[in-house]
């Protein structure tokens, strides 16, 4: 049976992140199946769920009216793993500097949305990746982690941390979807199946 990944379809880079994943597969010659989910029912049946980019206040509206947001707390806390990148990120953290974001507390990890600031609001820039190596990372109106908690910090820009992991959570303040660089998203995959989970640390 494929692996069944799902990635909240609402908006932002969710064919992005399909094509990403298809390829970090195949180089890892593991079989997945990935979906757009887009309501609660859909959640049921994945193994495995990425959060994408694009305007977390939004997205937080839609996950609550759909009622995908508490079920997304649910299956999170029973060890169903999941990716976070840029506004998908924030949703996951534990605290955000914006009351019209609530995180969902799957990771131990302060927010601050849009820290860097209008001049800088999108770069690439390379950074190091634990477990990955040099990586050049695109960030679009970036978050920025400002306390990463219990998270490990598995990159940093800057002497802040841009990649975070708590037991089978990731967290990304930049785009991996959008490079054609597939090792993130292989790290993802290597993690669901049990070979990368990058701490012990309860949520
Ligand atoms: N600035 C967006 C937010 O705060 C995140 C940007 C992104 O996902 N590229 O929701």
């Amino acid at each position: 049976m494929p692996l069944n990944i799902g990635i909240i379809g609402f908006q932002g880079d969710v064919s992005e992140h399909a094509e990403l994943l298809k390829k970090a597969a195949n180089k890892l010659e593991v079989e997945v199946s990935v979906h757009e989910v887009r309501n609660r029912t859909q959640l049921d049946s994945v193994e495995a769920l990425i959060i994408p980019g694009g305007e977390s206040t939004t997205m937080f509206k839609l996950l609550k009216l759909y009622s995908m947001y508490d079920k997304i707390i649910e299956l999170a806390k029973n060890g169903l793993p999941v990716m976070g990148t840029c506004a998908g990120l924030i949703l996951i953290s534990s605290k955000t500097n914006d009351e019209r974001v609530e995180g969902m507390g799957l990771i131990d990890t302060e927010i601050e949305r849009n820290a860097y600031g209008r001049q800088i609001d999108s770069f690439m820039d390379d950074i190091d990746i634990k477990g990955i190596g040099k990586y050049k990372a695109v960030f679009i109106r970036a978050p920025v982690i400002s306390k990463p908690g219990k998270a490990d910090v598995l990159a940093e820009y800057k002497n802040k941390p841009v990649m975070v992991g708590q037991g089978k959570v990731l967290g990304l303040t930049f785009h991996p979807e959008l490079t054609k660089d597939t090792r993130v998203h292989e790290y993802f995959i290597k993690m669901i199946e049990g070979e990368g989970s990058t701490s012990s640390g309860d949520l």
